[in-house]
């Protein structure tokens, strides 16, 4: 159960197209495809408008647009009251929170009753085997959805301090400067991406690196985004998101245990061979069993859909407040480079890729560094996008909302500094995970 702390789909790059002149400001529009809504670069005019093939799908258009109209009007609200009070501590409970929390603790009463149930069918009840069995079937369905998970620490990927002395003794400069307890596990992984979340029985903290996001950011921005995550430790959101966590994921368990997308879809095939396979009456119950199934994805999805429609303006609040905690220990202008780092991720991935064969994995941060130059003149259109792609049910906010959060506040330096001989010692100490990540770029290239 790892919280990924950025929403990448980086490989949203537009190219320009000039279409026609902005109403508003005369400036060239941009169109992205034909048919897609242009909207002015210079004035935003008709930016935050939605788009089906940018927003999330969220089974209809109809759907769609109103949770990108709810999300562009929470994450305006969140804005206003951040900033209007960016020192205060992240309020107690919201009432969000607590619906959530008794949804969650509804569905544990749930299992506990299915436990119960069980336990008189297999020892107190006479009755028959097999209806015992079929009697068993729903509350082996309902232990499905609600059984606990606590998550593993990942066994790969733990970054020992012996390993690395000077990583670890920044992450607890981050820590302090947070005001948080230093994470009891520090994980390297492959991802373009980064998190931090409270793992297996111990419920220890651990902070997660994806090594490819590590290598292409700036060193400033390094501390940023370590900052951002310790943040989220600091305002105890991995607890939160632990307390609600049934309510959370039985729509989505739900969904996952009937097959995923598309239930209809399956139902008609799975009706259509057994039509060409059986007889009169099998086929008939096949169908309706089908037919349950698919309603059970459905009931599944809308109701994760409600809960998520409940969770994510929290959600989007930590993210502002852990962004506010990077700005204090980082400073604003490291911030606002890792966010621009964030934006190109998947296309400084690409150009890694082609160029992977031609350099090791030493060369790694130098031709990230050279391709994060070279995108930058992308940075404006991308960041723009950015606004295009989030609706009520994102988890984060989009990049160029969180930019903005920032870039309206005083500009800080950051309270930590790191010099050179430091980053440079780090650097040594993460080389083979520098290699591991060139040898996945290498993979993925001999795969195609
Ligand atoms: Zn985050
Ligand atoms: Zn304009």
């Amino acid at each position: 159960m790892h919280c990924c702390h950025f929403d990448l789909d980086s490989t949203l790059v537009p190219t320009k197209t000039t279409l026609s002149r902005c109403p508003a400001c005369a400036h060239e529009l941009v169109l992205l495809e034909a048919g897609a809504p242009s909207w002015c670069p210079a004035c935003q005019w008709n930016l935050d408008v939605y788009d089906p093939a940018l927003a999330p799908w969220r089974g209809t258009r109809m759907i769609g647009r109103w949770g990108f109209r709810r999300g562009l009007e929470i994450d305006r609200a969140t804005y206003e009251q951040v900033l209007a009070a960016p020192e205060a501590r992240p309020d107690g409970t919201s009432s969000g929170e607590v619906w959530l929390s008794v949804v969650s603790v509804l569905l544990a009463l749930l299992g506990v009753a299915a436990v119960g149930y069980l336990a008189w069918l297999v020892v107190a009840s006479d009755l028959p085997q097999g209806v015992r069995l079929a009697l068993a079937i729903p509350a082996v369905l309902v232990l499905l959805l609600v059984k606990p998970s606590f998550g593993r620490v990942p066994r790969y990927g733990v970054i020992t301090e012996r390993e690395a002395p000077q990583l670890h003794r920044l992450v607890r400069e981050v820590a302090d400067a947070a005001g948080t307890p230093v994470p009891d596990v520090i994980c390297a992984d492959l991802s373009l991406n980064a998190g931090v979340a409270r793992l297996g029985w111990r419920q220890r903290s651990v902070l997660v690196i994806g090594i490819p996001l590590w290598v292409m950011l700036p060193r400033p921005a390094r501390v940023s985004l370590l900052a951002h995550e310790l943040g989220h430790l600091a305002n105890g959101d991995p607890l939160r998101v632990r307390r609600t966590l049934l309510a959370r994921t039985f729509g989505a368990r739900a969904v996952v245990a009937t097959g995923g997308r598309n239930p209809w879809r399956r139902a008609v095939h799975a009706a259509d061979s057994l039509a060409e396979q059986g007889s009169g009456p099998v086929v008939l119950l096949g169908m309706i069993v089908h037919g349950i199934v698919a309603l059970a994805n459905v009931a599944g999805a809308t109701a994760q859909l409600l809960v998520d429609s409940v969770a994510m303006p929290d959600s989007r609040r930590a993210e502002y407040r852990a962004d506010l905690v990077a700005r204090r220990v980082a400073g604003s202008a490291a911030f606002l480079r890792s966010s621009e780092t964030v934006l190109l991720a998947g296309r400084i991935w690409q150009d890694l890729w082609h160029l992977a064969p031609r350099i090791d994995g030493e060369q790694l941060e130098a031709a990230a560094a050279e391709a994060r130059e070279s995108l930058a003149a992308r940075l404006p259109l991308a960041r723009q996008l950015s606004r295009r792609t989030t609706d009520l049910w994102s988890s984060h906010p989009g990049e160029d909302q969180r930019m903005r959060l920032i870039e309206a506040l005083p500009a800080v330096d950051g309270a930590l500094c790191v010099d050179t001989r430091r980053w440079a010692d780090i650097d040594t100490e993460l080389a083979p995970r520098r290699r591991a990540a060139h040898n996945i770029l290498l993979g993925t290239r001999d795969r195609f």
